[in-house]
C-alpha cells in the first residue's frame, strides 16, 4: 500500500501539507490548579496520583520480554518525578521541525516559515520538477546551503547518545536535513528522504552528495536528471520505510515526540502505534498540538532543554511549581 502525502493549503514540510487530524480537545486541566510550567498533561488525566501510576505502570510494562536481554533497572519512577530514559530498552524518537530549529534550520510554517518564502508548487512537487527542473534545483541549493550552515544541537547530541548504551534506540524523523547521522545516530528512519541524497527521475538509482551546491544534474547511467531524494507535496512516501518505523513504534516501551506537531498523514498517525503497543509516551513541544491527547507526558519547552532533563532523570522533571 503506498501512502501518499496530502497536499493542501498549510504546510509544515516538503510534505507537511494539510489534512491535519481535526481532533476536539478538551482544555488541559492544570493538576491541582496548580500551575506547571514547562509540564502539561493529557486531558483524560487530571489527578497527579493517576498521572504517577500510569508513568509507573508503564515503565513496569517496558520491562523487555526477552531475558536475554539486559535486564532493565527497577522503574525508579517516585511521586513526581519524572521518566529517565536509561529506564527504557526499546526507545524510539519521533522528530521534526522543532528538533532542528535550534540548530538554525529554517521552519517552515508561521513566520519565516520557508513556505510563506516559497511558493512548494513552483519549488517542491514533482509537477514543478517537471516543468522545469533547473529552477527546483536552484531551489534546493539554497536549502543545502542552508542546512550546511548547521550543526547538531545538543538534542541530536542526547538522542545520539542514548543509542550508544545497550538500548535499542531508533530515530524515526521527518526532518531532510541529515542532522541526525552527523551527530552519532546510527538507526535513523527519514520518513521524508534526505536533502542530501539524489535520485535519478528517470532510473531511480540513489547516490549520496555533500556537494553544495549540487552541479551534476543528470544521471551518469541514463542522462535522466537527478532530484532530490526527499518526499515533495503529493510524493508517496517509502512503504518500507514507514513500514518498519510502525514496526519500531509498536513494539517500543518509550516514545517521545521532539518538535513535531504531527498533523500530516501518513506520519501523524505513528503516535497511535505507540499508544497501541503500551509505550509510554512523551511529547517535547513548546505548545500543545493537535496530537498532544495521544501523549502521557507532555514537556513544554525547547528540545534541548526538555531533552537534557529526560537523559539526565531530573528528579523535577514533573514537579508543580
Ligand atoms: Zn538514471
Amino acid at each position: 500500500m503506498l501512502h501518499r502525502v496530502h497536499v493542501g493549503s498549510t504546510s509544515g514540510g516538503d510534505s507537511c501539507a494539510g489534512h491535519s487530524r481535526a481532533r476536539s480537545r478538551a482544555a488541559t486541566s492544570p493538576i491541582g490548579g496548580a500551575t506547571i510550567p514547562g509540564v502539561r498533561y493529557g486531558s483524560s488525566q487530571r489527578a497527579p496520583a493517576k498521572i504517577v501510576t500510569s508513568i509507573a505502570a508503564a515503565a513496569i510494562m517496558a520491562r523487555p520480554a526477552s531475558p536475554s536481554r539486559a535486564a532493565p533497572r527497577p522503574a525508579t519512577i517516585g511521586a513526581m518525578s519524572g521518566p529517565h530514559l536509561r529506564d527504557f530498552n526499546r526507545i524510539v524518537f519521533f522528530t521534526g521541525a522543532g528538533m532542528s530549529a535550534e540548530s538554525g534550520v529554517p521552519t517552515y510554517r508561521g513566520a519565516g516559515g520557508i513556505w510563506k518564502e516559497y511558493d512548494y508548487r513552483r519549488y517542491a512537487c514533482q509537477d514543478a520538477f517537471n516543468r522545469d527542473p533547473a529552477a527546483v534545483w536552484e531551489f534546493h541549493n539554497y536549502r543545502r546551503r542552508l542546512v550546511a550552515a548547521c550543526a547538531p544541537n545538543l538534542g541530536h547530541r542526547i538522542i545520539a547518545r542514548a543509542g550508544q548504551r545497550e538500548a535499542r534506540v531508533t530515530v524515526v524523523t521527518q526532518n531532510i536535513d541529515g542532522l541526525h547521522a552527523l551527530s552519532g545516530s546510527r538507526d535513523i528512519l527519514e520518513l521524508h528522504g534526505n536533502l542530501w541524497r539524489v535520485r535519478c527521475d528517470t532510473c531511480g538509482v540513489k547516490q549520496q552528495d555533500s556537494h553544495e551546491p549540487r552541479e551534476q544534474l543528470r544521471c551518469d547511467g541514463c542522462g535522466g536528471w537527478w532530484r532530490p531524494d526527499i518526499v515533495w507535496f503529493g510524493d508517496f512516501l517509502d512503504d518500507a520505510t514507514l513500514h518498519s518505523a510502525k514496526q519500531l513504534i509498536s513494539s517500543c516501551d518509550l516514545f517521545v515526540s521532539v518538535g513535531t506537531s504531527a498533523v500530516v498523514y501518513p506520519a501523524a498517525q505513528l503516535p497511535e502505534y505507540a499508544r497501541a503497543g503500551k509505550a509510554l509516551r512523551v511529547e517535547i513541544n513548546p505548545d500543545e498540538t493537535p496530537a498532544s491527547d495521544l501523549y502521557d507526558v507532555h514537556l513544554r519547552g525547547p528540545a534541548t532543554e526538555m531533552l537534557t532533563r529526560l537523559a539526565d532523570g531530573d528528579p523535577h522533571l514533573l514537579d508543580p511549581a
